[in-house]
């Protein structure tokens, strides 16, 4: 596993901080007064309906939507604007969503091999090394050389995973992970994803998978109309939910 902590920032246990974040979409209010801190090594699972913010609050983690106003911080640092900064900034943010996006037309290996060793410069040795590592962890290690064609739904979402953490990321921000896989696949990544939690990769996570946010997430965040309306420990947040919002959430989701 790759180390979590960093050695820049190393004073600060905050990896992730949105102060006081708006964006709207014309006359859509995307979200409203975000406010967030992601601790070193913690898991915070995202709850809420679909159009809720989930996804636009991740992309503008690793800026891939600009917000209108507040700030957001990751390790201490504001986001770069632009550039090789920005794009340097994208490597330490990993990103797994719920379409793969694997290159078809390079092997497993290759795909994982590609970013560490085009910009993180790593030899072809000691990227391939560590990919063989990540691809075992995830339970891959026999595809290797395989194409993404070759492999289901979950060793796919397994190989973007094991890609991410090849470039050894602050965070790693899941956005619907599982949405797309039948209930086998799922499990698979949902067993990958809860070693990492055990590992201590600081993680935010958006599901609709409850068991695994009941059992994995150090927080849950529920969203409603581009708002964050709770925040809480899970146990606090499945038997007791403050909000209305949440409550009629959970019942449609039982
Ligand atoms: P969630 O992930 O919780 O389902 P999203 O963050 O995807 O919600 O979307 C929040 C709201 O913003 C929705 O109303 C959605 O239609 C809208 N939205 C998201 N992306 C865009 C975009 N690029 N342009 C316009 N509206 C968008
Ligand atoms: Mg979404």
């Amino acid at each position: 596993m790759p180390e979590n902590t960093s050695t820049q920032h190393a004073d600060s246990d905050i990896v992730v901080e949105l102060r006081a974040v708006d964006k709207h979409f014309g006359p859509l209010h995307a979200l409203r007064n975000i406010n967030l801190r992601v601790n070193r090594g913690e898991v915070v699972v995202v709850l809420g309906p679909s159009g809720s913010g989930k996804s636009t609050m991740c992309r503008t983690i690793n800026r891939l939507e600009t917000i209108d106003s507040g700030e957001i911080l990751v390790d201490g640092a504001p986001q770069p604007a632009e550039g090789k900064e920005l794009f340097k900034f994208r490597t330490e943010v990993g990103m797994v969503f719920q379409s793969f996006n694997l290159f078809a037309n390079r092997t497993i290996l290759d795909n994982v091999t590609l970013a560490p060793r085009k910009i993180l410069g790593q030899s072809k040795t000691d990227a391939e090394r560590r990919a063989r590592e990540l691809l075992d962890m995830v339970g891959i290690g026999s595809k290797a050389g395989s194409y993404p064609a070759q492999l289901s739904g979950g060793q796919s979402q397994r190989a973007a995973i094991a890609r991410a953490l090849a470039m050894e990321p602050k965070v790693i921000l899941f956005d619907e992970p599982t949405s797309a896989l039948d209930p086998e696949s799922t499990q698979d990544v949902l067993t990958t994803m809860r070693q990492l939690a055990e590992r201590g990769t600081t993680m935010v996570v958006v599901t609709h998978e409850m068991s695994f946010a009941r059992s994995c997430a150090d927080r849950i965040i529920f969203m409603a109309d581009g708002a964050i309306i709770e925040s809480a420990d899970p146990e606090t947040f499945f038997s007791a939910p403050s909000s209305e919002r949440a409550r009629s959430f959970l019942s449609s989701v039982h």
